[in-house]
């Protein structure tokens, strides 16, 4: 959706809201497609004495398995978007505004690049996920197995060993 800025941009104390949502499914991470349902946007562009803002709240579910079980997981996650809306900038770009020389806004081109960057490099069933058991595949979340206990890190083994030799 393109919105056109120009009434907003004229007109000081206007506002137009906005309740937007956009399919993101075709967007693939880590071998998913965790954007299922359409991501969701909710905010306004304000003018305020001639400082015109664009604050939203972007939100989407992430479904994928666990990083650390494979469970299939839903978790919601909210991005916060606030920034200044400007036709030109004198000086340094900066990070808290956007230009939009055509006073027109992609919004589905932001919503794309602002949840993209902001995807979570970490998704979890749970903090406390015990993941799963590396010999047997089972899910040590519902209950332990019965590997031995006494594993040793693959790495650790060959310091034993070297070890061992030095003392024979
Ligand atoms: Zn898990
Ligand atoms: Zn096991």
């Amino acid at each position: 959706m393109i919105i056109d800025l120009k009434h907003i941009f004229v007109k000081d104390n206007s506002s137009l809201p906005i309740e937007y949502s956009l399919d993101m499914s075709d967007v693939e991470f880590m071998g998913e497609y965790p954007l299922k349902k359409p991501v969701k946007i909710n905010g306004t562009i304000s003018n305020k004495a001639s400082l015109v803002r664009f604050e939203a709240q972007i939100s989407y579910d992430f479904e994928a398995g666990c990083d650390r079980c494979g469970e299939y997981t839903v978790r919601t996650h909210t991005l916060t978007f606030d920034k200044s809306l400007a036709v030109s900038i004198e000086g340094e770009e900066s990070d808290t505004i956007l230009i939009t020389p055509d006073m027109k806004l992609d919004l589905d081109e932001l919503v794309y690049s602002e949840v993209i960057v902001n995807l979570p490099m970490k998704h979890l069933c749970s903090e406390e996920c015990r993941g799963i058991c590396f010999k047997c595949g089972k899910n040590l979340n519902d209950g332990d197995c019965d590997c031995p206990k006494k594993e040793i890190d693959p790495r650790l083994a060959v310091l034993a060993d070297l070890l061992k030799e030095n003392n024979d």
